[in-house]
């Protein structure tokens, strides 16, 4: 086995390609909220309760999930890049073809509620949150109303992301920025 270095890209042999959803974890049933107003939907029902509306509308589009990685051969890790998806519109974070990703990016994985466990999501993620019995982060648009406030708070790749359209395959290496190891599942 290998020693991996500081730099991934000069000494790690990162070989294959990780589906971009990509990890753990059990569901748990949140407490219902007691009070006047209804409690919200991600705190009376699992996942796997939820409409495909409330489901789609736990996505804060960060679109950190949609950060390309590499898997180093030699030990299994995986290497978190700043190159995205080449679908991805790194100004909004947001799918440019979200319809027909399946055609154009056959590795995108639906997330569901019984993978989002074993698929690499960053802590902030919602679908990870809850998965592991957590609240939303504050800057939730669920929660502020403000679907910019993804990107105020800084947990977006707005900003810093890579257009996979402007990296080839074989460069990738050149731009790992984390690991991804243990409980870290994604950034
Ligand atoms: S990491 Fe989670 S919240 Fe962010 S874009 Fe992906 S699915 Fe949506
Ligand atoms: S196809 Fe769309 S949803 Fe899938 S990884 Fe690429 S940008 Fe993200």
């Amino acid at each position: 086995m290998r020693e991996k270095s500081a730099r991934i890209g000069e000494n790690a042999r990162a070989s294959r390609r990780v589906p971009v959803h990509d990890g753990r974890v059990t569901r748990k049933r949140l407490h219902r909220a007691t009070g006047d107003r209804p409690a919200p939907f991600w705190t009376t029902k699992t996942l796997a309760e939820m409409t495909d509306a409330e489901w789609e509308s736990l996505c804060d589009g960060c679109g950190r999930c949609c950060l390309q990685k590499l898997e180093d051969e030699d030990t299994g890790r995986v290497h978190l890049t700043v190159v995205a998806c080449a679908l991805l519109d790194v100004r909004t974070c947001r799918c440019s073809n979200y319809a027909e990703r399946a055609r154009y990016v056959p590795e995108c994985v639906r997330l569901r509620p019984d993978n989002v466990a074993s698929l690499v999501l960053p802590t902030t993620c919602a679908y990870r949150c809850l998965a592991e019995g957590r609240p939303l982060p504050a800057f939730h648009p669920l929660l502020t109303g403000d679907p910019r406030t993804v990107h105020t708070a800084g947990a977006s790749v707005r900003g810093w992301a890579i257009s996979g359209r402007d990296v080839p395959d074989e460069d990738l290496e050149d731009y790992v920025v984390a690991l991804s190891e243990g409980d870290d599942r994604g950034s």
